[in-house]
């Protein structure tokens, strides 16, 4: 592949409007040029998209990739016997290096396919995953998870805290890879755990990913712990700030709110997740009037079940709607606004999320020919209410081709697929 690619685009939305038949270049990872009409190609790589809508590629601001290991394992059930009874054990039995070497990269595969550059994960072994984020090309913000009853990874508060540490030593000068922390939650981390978080963030200057507020029994359980509200408690700590990147966020008081638009926190929306498990809806819609970072994710897909952006901006566009009674409630367009460059700024990378020079040249494109986006008025309108991860083929990041033709040019796909269905054999076995 030449280093120089140009794109002619049908139409190309940049982050603030849609324009028809540009052409598109880019060269060293970067956009160099954007001009009118189809022009001489040279000696570039052309991608010739004249029947395609080409896009800012989707930010992925909440997710536990390798999970894809539990999908449809139990569905239907309450979330504490779906937790006790599959999610807990196979965590506990199952997941190893092997297993992250076997799933994540299935959920590679999976955002790829969904025109996703860019994602933030909260797992385990996040050294291994790094090396496949590496390998597929894409972008990715991975955040060790710590917890007060151990993780699969390590037992103690303090090997988790240590090998957080070594593991964001390792890749802080990645291009790929942003190390970070992931205290999972304000009722599953001491106080203690969570300030000692925040020391290692603030040291290596890293994202502090947090679930917050999930539920109600959440926010019920912390109250009557700490007499403080989940972002209370956590503002009462002195762990909030710009560089927290806050999973669901669906119960704040008033009061709240003002705490997270004051500190800068990012929010990441994650609505089927919580349609699923029956969490409630985020007023995401107040949130932005308020002028709070908002951002959106799909979760694992233990609770999704998939990693298709287009079907979780499409909800949560829907939910805005149903919730306020307001049919103009996040448009198309602010949908994919807050799936694109309002990931950016929640995990705060820079030259990423628009389609503009001197950008990063992270880029999906859509292909229109399907009958279900027959035919065109407004590619931004088919794109968020009537297209599926299915109707994606080509994605760019950094400058680098990771898919066209709906084909993934980084990873095996094939072989990937393979070992993930011989792999669930054992997870069978152990809960089936
Ligand atoms: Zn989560």
């Amino acid at each position: 592949m030449k280093e120089k690619i140009v794109i002619y685009a049908g139409y190309i939305y940049n982050g603030t409007e849609l324009k028809e038949n540009v052409t598109l270049e880019i060269s060293d990872g970067k956009i160099t040029s954007i001009k009118e009409g189809f022009s001489e190609v040279g000696d570039a790589y052309l991608l010739d998209k004249r029947e395609h809508f080409v896009f800012p590629a989707f930010i992925n601001t909440h997710t536990h990739s390798a999970m894809t290991g539990m999908r449809g394992l139990a569905d239907d059930l309450p979330l504490m016997e779906w937790l006790n009874k599959y999610i807990f054990p196979v965590e506990l039995k199952l997941v190893d290096r092997e297993f992250i070497n076997t799933f994540f990269p299935l959920a590679l595969v999976e955002m790829i396919h969904s025109g996703i550059s860019t994602f933030a994960d909260m797992y385990f072994f996040q050294d291994e995953a790094a090396l496949w984020v590496k390998k597929a090309g894409l972008r990715a913000v991975l955040a060790e998870g710590v917890i007060d009853f151990g993780t699969p990874n390590k037992k103690e508060v303090k090997e988790q805290l240590a090998y957080t540490e070594d593991f964001i030593k390792s890749f802080r000068e990645d291009e790929n890879v942003i190390p970070a922390i992931g205290p999972h939650a304000p009722y599953t981390c001491s106080p203690e755990l969570l300030k000692k978080s925040w020391e290692i963030a603030e040291k290596y200057d890293v994202p502090y990913l947090i679930h917050v507020s999930e539920t109600q029994a959440e926010v019920d359980m912390v109250l009557e712990k700490y007499g403080k509200r989940p972002v209370e408690h956590l503002d009462s700590l002195g762990v909030l700030g710009e560089r927290v990147i806050s999973a669901h966020s669906v119960h704040l008081s008033p009061s709240e709110k003002e705490i997270f638009k004051e500190k800068k926190v990012g929010v990441s929306h994650n609505p089927q997740s919580n349609m699923k498990l029956a969490s409630g809806i985020a007023p995401i819609k107040e949130y932005l009037e308020k002028g709070i970072k908002v951002s959106v994710g799909t979760d694992g897909v233990a609770s999704n079940n998939n990693l298709d952006f287009i079907d979780e901006l499409r909800t949560a566009s829907l939910l805005q709607k149903i919730s306020t009674n307001d049919p103009t409630a996040l448009s198309a367009e602010e949908t994919l606004r807050i799936g694109t460059i309002g990931g950016a700024h929640v995990l705060r990378l820079k030259n990423v999320g628009r389609i503009e020079e001197g950008y990063w040249a992270d880029i999906a494109i859509l292909d229109l020919s399907s009958a279900n986006l027959t035919p065109v008025y407004n590619p931004i309108s088919h794109l968020i209410y009537a297209a599926s991860a299915h109707d994606i083929d080509t994605l760019i990041v950094m400058g680098k081709i990771i898919m066209e033709n709906r084909e993934i040019k980084t990873l095996d796909e094939g072989e990937i697929k393979k070992k993930a269905r011989m792999y669930s054999n054992k997870i069978k076995e152990l809960v089936l």
